[in-house]
């Protein structure tokens, strides 16, 4: 039997124990159902090819993720317009035994001795949430390649500058006591 059984799309389960020595891979697509469990996600809608491979050797295991694909349905930055944008990433990570708080930045999974698969849901989630880029803008990265909506960018610009007008006064109030 495959070492990797992914028995239900919603499960992301990988078994660990009872495996033999060498590297076993799978691959799978998220969408838009994998965010429904993560209420605060900004991202709802995506297009993910996963790829994971689980490395035995010497009794010690490694698990590496691979992300590819694109976020539908994010608003650009410069006229709220929803775009696609891509994204991909890779990350390592030890299994080790013991009950540490875990924390993707040590790639380190620690598991307890009873444990027999680990769920990668949430290493998958917070890798996504880290490639995403940070400019979210038509012409940089959407890549429908569309323009941005003019009209959109006219009024947020208007209201943007309304914003810093309103905000004058603290200013002006500022001026005026050191001018006391
Ligand atoms: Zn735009």
């Amino acid at each position: 039997m495959h070492p990797l059984k992914f028995g239900l799309m919603d499960d992301y389960k990988i078994k660990i124990t009872g495996i033999k020595d060498g590297s076993f891979s799978d691959s799978f697509i998220i969408k838009d159902k994998f965010f429904e469990t993560f209420a605060q996600s900004e991202i709802i809608s995506a297009d993910i090819s996963v790829n994971t491979m689980l490395l035995k050797e010497n009794n010690k295991l490694s698990l590496g993720l691979e992300i590819s694909g694109v976020i539908k349905k994010i608003p650009c930055d410069l006229c709220t317009e929803e775009i696609t944008v891509p994204l991909s990433s890779s990350l390592n990570l030890i299994i080790n035994e013991g009950n540490q708080d875990e924390n993707i930045d040590d790639g380190i999974i620690y598991l307890g001795s009873n444990e027999k698969e680990i769920c990668i849901k949430k290493y998958l989630f917070e890798m996504i949430v880290l490639a995403m880029p940070n400019k979210r803008r038509h012409k940089l990265n959407s890549i429908e390649k569309g323009e941005c909506n003019k009209e959109m960018v006219i009024l947020i610009n208007k209201y943007t500058k309304r914003t810093k007008k309103l905000s004058d006064p603290r200013w002006e109030a500022l001026k005026e006591i050191k001018l006391k």
